[in-house]
């Protein structure tokens, strides 16, 4: 269901996601710049691995931060989030998955993110290119939200309730907007270049 929904999104090849992994990072990589800090904690992408700080899996204890709570909040930022981690998947891909590659990576972004705030460009974060390039799916869910609050209300709760048929169905009613969007995206992003 997930896959089905974040490939959709995102225009990400569903046999990446498939092999992709999410798991849960330990307290000790916080300090990662590459981090979205604003809410607290964030997730990145190793190799295959889409790893999240452990605030996203905690019920409790990280104050408004904390979004293991299966709400239907906690729900809708699971969704964007991965709706943007995954847009990382085809570039890690790109780059490859022996070491180098995985250092060239790392390095593209702390580089992108580095002449962005020496250059006081701002969003250091969100500005960059293979950022821009990855929030394709989250733009999209965003706008689908914001275009139709009623049936972005449906999702999130069939994503909550894990009810596969109601997300698959929504996903086929949605499909040619899904698409108008992710066009515009692309075409805003290459005039960005
Ligand atoms: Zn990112």
């Amino acid at each position: 269901m997930a896959v089905d929904l974040l490939a959709a999104l995102a225009a990400v090849d569903r046999d990446l996601l498939l092999r992709a992994r999410v798991k849960r990072t330990g307290g000790e990589v916080l300090w990662f710049p590459w981090y979205r800090r604003r809410r607290g904690g964030g997730a990145f992408v190793v190799g295959r691995t889409i790893r999240f700080t452990p605030n996203w899996y905690a019920a409790s204890g990280y104050g408004r931060s904390s979004f293991g709570d299966r709400s239907r909040r906690s729900t809708l930022r699971w969704l964007m989030h991965l709706a943007h981690e995954v847009g990382h998947l085809p570039q890690a891909e790109r780059f490859g998955h022996h070491a180098l590659g995985r250092l060239r990576y790392l390095l593209a972004f702390a580089g992108q993110y580095g002449s962005r705030a020496l250059l006081g460009r701002w969003p250091v974060h969100d500005g960059a290119p293979l950022e821009r390039e990855a929030d394709r799916g989250r733009w999209v869910l965003r706008e689908l939200l914001v275009q139709d609050r009623r049936k972005g209300l449906l999702l999130v709760k069939a994503v909550q309730a894990g009810d596969r048929d109601a997300v698959l169905g929504w996903l086929r009613q949605s499909t040619p907007l899904i698409g108008q969007l992710q066009t515009r995206y692309d075409r805003e992003l290459a005039m960005a270049r």
